[in-house]
Formats: structure tokens, C-alpha cells, sequence
């Protein structure tokens, strides 16, 4: 079923972390935030990011993420496929 106010999803590539953010390679969209670990209850000992997620760096991220919407899905673009119709490079690559 197809929905017009559907967007596609943004295929993004992650960069590595800096700080708690991780951010697009290409467009940087924040694709992955942890600075809840810096100013909650838990401790994080720099260089130990253990119990922190990140997006595996130089993978393809696809979301539905935009700046006015928090992301509802989210997941790895596996390597080696071509994308689907829904998944669209984001803004900044290629
Ligand atoms: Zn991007």
C-alpha cells in the first residue's frame, strides 16, 4: 500500500563517534547520541565506552529519522545489497 505522506528512508553512513555523538560521514545528521551517559547516573570513563551503542562506523544507517521527527526505525544496511525503492542516499553522499 502505498502512502503519500510516507517519506522514504535516509540511507546515511556512520562516521565514528566523536565525543557521544555519532554523526553522518556525508550529511552529519546525528544518527546516535549518548550524552545521556554524561549527564545521568552513569559513569563513563573516557576510553572505556563499554555499555555505549554505537552504529558500527563506515556502515550504511538507514532512517526515518529528519530534524523535525525522531527516528522510528532504524537499522543496518547491510553490505554488498543495492538499496531499495524506500531507502534514499542522504543529502551528502554521492
Ligand atoms: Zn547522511
Amino acid at each position: 500500500m502505498h502512502t503519500a505522506e510516507l517519506e522514504p528512508l535516509r540511507v546515511h553512513v556512520a562516521a565514528p563517534p566523536v565525543g557521544m555523538v555519532q554523526r553522518c560521514a556525508a550529511c552529519q545528521v546525528v544518527l546516535m547520541d549518548n550524552t545521556g551517559w554524561t549527564n545521568g547516573t552513569v559513569a563513563v570513563v573516557e576510553g572505556d565506552d563499554q555499555g555505549l551503542s554505537w552504529w558500527p562506523a563506515g556502515e550504511r544507517i538507514a532512517t526515518d529519522k529528519t530534524p523535525e521527527r525522531r527516528a522510528s526505525i532504524t537499522y543496518v544496511v547491510g553490505a554488498g545489497r543495492d538499496l531499495e525503492d524506500d531507502e534514499q542516499p542522504c543529502a551528502g553522499s554521492n
